[in-house]
């Protein structure tokens, strides 16, 4: 399979690229982390990849997660990407120690009290729906700072900041429209809360070089590392 023999030269490329972004936009690459997204992928891959040093990766389901995670190293960071439904929480929280796709106080207050259970403490994004209509989960910004004056005093998760997933098959003004309106979102509830929380998980394999220039410290890519999925999800 032509992708197998490519992933390596796929993420290095990838890497380069957010490097260049990074300074591009005047910003320290070290500020900004890949999450190689492993989704559908087979472990083969994913090996690959973790030969070359890649250490965080990012899976949109438990249940493929409860698969990969207990056949791999045990120093991959794992990164729930995806919708997560509060009957799989449990196993987010068991597998996982990012969840980027907090969406809802319910979810936030489930996580808390499972977390507090299997004494973990994940690291957490709340999940904003910048574009409104186009994208079906996230909580609406009206939303986004009654969830984070809860967050902030949760003791068995960390909030560190939030991601957007931008609309697909829109123009360049669009997608800086997205990611710059969920950092100025940021910098608005910072201000208004007196907090400082500074990640955004914001751009994918199509728009990561947006994101970074609109200042992602997060970025999730999957397809121009792993090749195209066979299947979509
Ligand atoms: C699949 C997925 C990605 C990666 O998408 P690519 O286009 O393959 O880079 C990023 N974020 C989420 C939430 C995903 O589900």
């Amino acid at each position: 399979m032509q992708s197998v023999k490519h992933i390596k030269e796929q993420l290095n490329h990838i890497r380069q690229e957010v490097e260049i972004s990074a300074k591009n936009a005047s910003r320290d690459p070290k500020d900004i982390t890949l999450v190689a997204v492993s989704k559908t992928f087979p472990n083969e891959y994913i090996e690959i990849a973790y030969n070359d040093n890649q250490r965080v990766f990012g899976e949109n389901k438990t249940q493929e997660l409860s698969i990969k995670v207990p056949n791999l190293p045990n120093d991959i960071e794992w990164h729930m990407i995806g919708h997560l439904q509060s009957n799989k929480v449990k196993q987010a929280v068991e597998l996982a120690s990012y969840i980027h796709s907090v969406d809802s106080l319910k979810l936030l207050r489930r996580i808390d009290r499972i977390a507090g259970e299997l004494n973990k403490k994940p690291k957490i994004f709340i999940e904003v729906n910048i574009s409104g209509e186009t994208s079906k989960f996230g909580t609406t910004k009206d939303e986004v700072t009654e969830m984070v004056k809860e967050a902030i005093h949760c003791e068995n998760l960390e909030l560190i900041g939030y991601m957007t997933m931008a609309p697909f098959g829109v123009d360049e003004e669009e997608l800086r429209f997205v990611f710059s309106s969920l950092r100025k979102l940021r910098d608005e509830i910072n201000n208004q809360l007196s907090i400082e929380l500074k990640e955004l998980s914001m751009g994918m394999s199509n728009d990561f070089k947006i994101a970074i220039e609109e200042g992602a410290t997060f970025v999730r890519v999957g397809s121009s590392i792993f090749g195209k999925r066979s299947y979509q999800v």
